[in-house]
């Protein structure tokens, strides 16, 4: 059976009913017979059917044994952390997204946990890092949003020859469609679901998935003791998005490639940051790595003026990239990660891991190819311009 077959047979018709569509049960609490005598479900924080339907679906399709949803893909990430204590130290991507960062720097550090971020490219530097102190890896890859890519596998490898040390990634800007990385030795996948899994710019929401399932019960624990939980509704829209998650994504990659190559064609760009161009330093990781159908949806990209003026002056003349945060919907955004998405990362660190201004992200949606390409075009012609007129 194809991987969209078995997405698709892995969502439940409702036995009460017979509904195609997972019903939505929008209701806080359970009748009991008795005290403690009810039909698996007592109050929606601790267990709700949706909710439950949609843990279910997405352990089955990241291969784990228990899903966990979330009102954001942060709050997910704060469950994972909650498993940690004082005095317990983490390895995480050096340009991880800004709100793990700050989640990482400015809230956890101060309970006595210590990070190290390094370039996790190289599973070399991971192997330098890990000391008796490393409880957790917490790997982005693509990263957010120079979509530098690290080996999940050698790194897993490395991780492993260390009992107490989780390898944790956070699979939002690959989806399961494109990378699997139970199978490349990870213990835990988080997903902002707000991306490509639901798909539609339409909601917030955070998923873990994890392969043991004693590790599972306890981030249950944690996450009914913390009540981080996704409501009904929303459960119900990711499964909604998930039903046409394969074609989504195979399209957003096919549109992307054809994007990064124009763009690196062309004279006002200075680089192209795309993990299906030959000319990115993790080519390599990334063909071996990603499941065949493409290589995600965002395209990042240096004007050769790279200036927040420039930036600025490129998206206004934008018609189809509207200028917000967030990606992986079907309509197409474009994002200033200076000033918008990595806002709050130090600006050191923030040029280390070459976030300048005039860099820029793109979403590709799913509006037609050519069209996309149309639009980026007439927005770069005013730097033509401009270098045409210095020459005269
Ligand atoms: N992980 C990555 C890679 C992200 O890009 C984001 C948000 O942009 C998050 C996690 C956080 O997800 P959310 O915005 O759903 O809290």
């Amino acid at each position: 059976m194809s991987a969209t077959t078995q997405l698709l047979n892995s969502i439940p018709v409702d036995p009460l009913t017979g509904a195609i569509s997972v019903p939505i049960y929008q209701t806080s609490t359970f009748v009991q017979e008795a005290p403690g005598i009810h039909k698996g479900f007592d109050y929606s924080r601790s267990n709700n059917p949706t909710r439950a339907a949609l843990e279910k679906i997405i352990a089955e399709l990241e291969g784990g044994s228990t899903g966990l949803a979330f009102a954001s893909g942060l709050a997910a990430i704060d469950t994972v952390l909650k498993l940690l204590q004082s005095g317990d130290e983490i390895i995480a991507t050096d340009d991880i997204y800004g709100g793990a960062f700050r989640l990482f720097t400015h809230v956890y550090q101060k309970f006595g946990i210590k990070i190290h971020y390094i370039d996790t490219t190289n599973p070399e530097n991971v192997a330098q890092a890990i000391n008796e102190h490393t409880r957790l890896i917490w790997l982005e890859s693509p990263t957010n949003p120079t979509l530098k890519v690290s080996d999940i596998k050698a790194i897993a490898d490395i991780a492993h020859q260390h009992p107490n040390i989780l390898l944790c990634v956070d699979n939002t800007f690959a989806s399961p469609v494109l990378q699997k990385p139970f199978e490349l030795g990870a213990d835990i996948i988080i997903h902002s679901a707000t991306k490509y899994l639901s798909g539609h710019s339409d909601l917030i929401a955070g998923l873990l998935v994890i392969k043991d399932a004693e590790l599972g019960a306890q981030l249950k624990f944690i996450q009914n003791a913390g009540g981080n939980i996704l409501g009904p509704f929303d459960s119900w829209l990711v499964i909604r998005g998930l039903e046409t998650l394969y074609l989504r994504v195979h399209q957003h990659a096919a549109n992307a490639l054809n994007i990064a190559r124009f763009l690196e064609e062309h004279p006002a760009i200075a680089t192209v940051y795309y993990p299906g161009l030959p000319s990115h330093p993790d080519y390599e990781t990334a063909n071996h790595q990603f499941k065949p159908g493409g290589f995600g949806g965002v395209v990042t990209f240096r004007l050769k003026e790279d200036t927040e003026a420039a930036a600025n002056a490129f998206f206004k003349k934008l018609r189809l990239f509207h200028l917000a945060e967030s990606l992986g919907g079907v309509k197409s955004l474009c994002c200033h990660p200076a000033g918008m998405t990595h806002k709050s990362v130090p600006v050191e660190k923030r040029l280390q891991t070459g976030i300048t201004d005039g860099l820029i992200r793109l979403s590709v949606g799913l509006e037609d190819e050519q069209d996309l390409v149309n639009d980026l075009q007439s927005a770069l012609a005013q730097f033509v311009q401009k270098e045409e007129q210095a020459l005269v």
